[in-house]
């Protein structure tokens, strides 16, 4: 089967670990909202049947005719199903339910880990949609097929990590899927960074967590690291990005710094 090329334009970084409620949609939602604050165009492409990012960016269920799932299953494109958020230069390519049955329905299909891919290359050549600068794709908890099309799509892996006892536990089969997608999906991806989620300072072990998992990852790791915060989580309940529920707390001011760590990083990967 004919394999579309990675788009120069958007960057597509998919936010992936397998373990859940590690903070992949909290950074999707955030990272995503920084970046758009500073001038970029961002596009959230949520991957998730829980749709969460959807949800936290102010979309409810009943507004979401087409979704993620019809671009992948369908052929629905992704600017169609695309919706502008509250926050200017944002948008989101919401999810539904029906992606929990996408892996069946894809199975039999030749392009099956390319679905997204396809969607995305379809998506940089329409002079009609924005502009988009870069695209976060908030993956679901598992290793499933839809993980397998986002991290087949993208230039880079983001990954959260929460700062608990057991932040590591897993990493290492995260790292090896990654390693069989660049062998056999898509020799471009590679490691965006490590982000280190919901430290809690007043916690002996989490700075313990931290030592360990730099000593790991090493420069890997971004230097910000997202404190816990309830500004964080309440936010979603509201439909906003903790940005815009409130832009003084801790947790949106980390977010604000990961994204220019993030743009760092992505001129330090162009000028290389
Ligand atoms: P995932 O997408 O990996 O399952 P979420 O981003 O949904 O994880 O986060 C799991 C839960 O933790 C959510 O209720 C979210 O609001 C909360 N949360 C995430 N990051 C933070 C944070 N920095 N401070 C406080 N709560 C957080
Ligand atoms: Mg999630």
């Amino acid at each position: 089967i004919p394999v579309p090329g990675l788009p120069i334009r958007p960057r597509v970084l998919a936010v992936a670990n397998q373990k859940g409620g590690v903070g992949k949609t909290t950074t999707a939602i955030n990272l995503g909202t920084a970046l758009a604050a500073i001038g970029e165009t961002v596009l959230i492409i949520d991957l998730d049947p829980q749709g969460n990012a959807s949800t936290g960016l102010g979309i409810d269920r009943h507004s979401r005719s087409t979704s993620t799932y019809d671009v992948l299953v369908g052929d629905e494109t992704l600017a169609g199903v695309t919706q502008p958020t509250a926050v200017p230069r944002l948008f989101v390519a919401p999810s539904t339910l029906d992606l929990l049955g996408v892996e069946l329905e894809i199975a039999a299909m030749k392009d099956r880990t390319y679905r997204l891919r396809s969607a995305l290359s379809e998506l940089a050549d329409d002079a009609e949609a924005p502009a988009f600068t870069y695209v976060l794709v908030d993956c679901p908890p598992s290793l499933n097929l839809l993980t397998v099309n986002a991290m087949s799509a993208s230039h880079a892996v983001l990954v959260p990590l929460q700062c608990e006892f057991f932040a590591l536990e897993g990493l290492s089969q995260l790292l090896s899927t990654v390693e069989r997608v660049r062998t056999g999906l898509n020799p471009q991806l590679s490691i965006h960074g490590i982000v280190l989620t919901m430290f809690d300072g007043r916690n002996k072990l989490a700075g313990q967590v931290v030592d360990d998992v730099r000593a790991h990852l090493g420069d890997k790791v971004y230097k910000t690291i997202i404190p816990r915060n309830v500004r964080i989580s309440e936010a979603p309940s509201h439909g906003k990005p903790a940005l815009l529920y409130d832009l003084k707390c801790a947790g949106s001011q980390a977010y604000l710094k990961l994204a220019s760590e993030v743009i760092q990083r992505e001129r330090a990967l162009r000028a290389a």
